[in-house]
């Protein structure tokens, strides 16, 4: 190999990245350099010098990756080294986090770090994966869910949080949280938890659920170890077995894996943060018998940087299968991690593989069934 590698990319790519150096998209610094082949210099995207002619530009992910392929730091626009923004995210952070007891106004925000509003939203998300409002409420929910550990009263801890007014945090808290704070400090005392153990094509499987939807579907070698594991989750819920209800989502569930009925989707009522619930609808979205890499799936959901951040939203998914974080895997189609288990990962998917070949072939048969002549009537 010889030291200079030219980077090849998908005419698209290229077309994004170069309008980004078009448009001097300093929103898009820190996310690769260009280099400029007659100058032998790379720059950030939003460098102020002279504009380059696009037949002598080369982009790199990185200004490593630049240096290596034998081009030099541009002393304008200085590309090494954290990206201006990615300083002006972290003192946006900042500033959130020491003002969290007021109403996060975000034109105010923009106009102290003098930006426009489109920008900050904008290069905020890109940086972090979710907006400055989200980051707010998140931090929120950090504190408060300190405070009620710690055992202080709930309206207090509401306060001390930054919600405004309780009937706010509710609202938030019971989306987010999936229980009140007050049910949230005790452990999830009151709530009843029913639950269920059948064996499932990868093991035993264990399907729990809250009056308001399924909270816990996991994946185990023994119902002792699933429950202990349910009720370190849950620690003051009453968790009691039940099979009214449960029954017929985890006959459902069992349907599914075999790809029948894939159009049920089955209530859920789990912990979320804004992140995750994006990441964990647009799994559902997921076709039986095919995946998708974590980077496809950043790239779904408008946050083409948050891969890794994806990954973790798959890892802590807490209800297997209904939520099918089984199908997205590595690029290159490398399984990729999961939470009960990368073998039962494995397993699940060539089920689906050899149920979606089984299903091709009843409909290809059934449709030569048809193309018979019918002479018998
Ligand atoms: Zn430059």
């Amino acid at each position: 190999m010889s030291a200079i590698q030219t980077v090849t990319m998908p005419e698209s790519e290229f077309d994004t990245q170069w309008t980004a150096v078009e448009q001097r998209d300093a929103s898009q610094d820190g996310s690769f350099v260009y280099a400029v082949k007659s100058t032998g210099v790379y720059c950030r995207p939003s460098c102020p010098s002279r504009r380059p002619r696009r037949e002598n530009v080369l982009f790199f992910p990185a200004p490593a990756t630049a240096e290596r392929a034998g081009y030099r730091a541009c002393l304008r626009c200085k590309p090494i080294g954290p990206a201006p923004q990615a300083k002006m995210v972290e003192q946006v952070c900042r500033h959130i986090e020491k003002t969290l007891d007021e109403p996060l106004r975000l034109a105010t925000l923009a106009g102290k770090f003098e930006m426009s509003l489109w920008h900050l939203q904008r290069t905020f998300k890109r940086a972090l994966g979710i907006s400055p409002r989200e980051y707010a409420d998140s931090c929120r929910m950090r504190e408060l869910k300190k405070e009620l550990k710690k055992g202080e009263a709930v309206t207090a801890a509401l306060y001390d949080a930054g919600f405004g007014s309780s009937s706010r945090l509710y609202e938030s808290s019971n989306e987010k949280m999936g229980m009140t704070p007050r049910d949230y400090r005790n452990g999830a005392e009151g709530i009843v938890i029913g639950y269920i153990t059948v064996q499932s094509p990868v093991g035993r499987m264990l399907v729990a659920a809250t009056d308001k939807g399924i909270c816990s579907v996991a994946f185990g070698d023994s119902e002792g170890k699933l429950l202990e594991e349910l009720r370190a989750e849950y620690p003051a819920a009453k968790v009691q077995r039940s099979t009214a209800v449960l029954q017929r989502w985890v006959s459902a569930l069992l349907l599914q894996m075999q790809g029948q009925r894939q159009d049920e989707r089955l209530p859920l009522d789990v912990r979320a943060t804004a992140f995750q619930r994006l990441v964990w609808n647009h799994l559902r979205t997921i076709p039986y018998g095919t995946t998708a890499s974590y980077s496809e799936v950043a790239r779904a959901i408008g946050l083409p940087k948050a891969v890794r951040a994806v990954a973790r939203a798959c890892a802590t998914n807490p209800v297997a299968y209904t939520v099918p974080c089984h199908r997205v895997v590595r690029q290159g189609g490398e399984m990729g991690g999961y939470r009960w288990g990368i073998e039962r990962k494995s397993a699940l998917l060539k089920i689906e593989k050899q149920q979606t070949k089984n299903t091709e072939k009843a409909r290809e048969t059934a449709g030569n069934l048809r193309r018979l002549p019918r002479s018998c009537d």
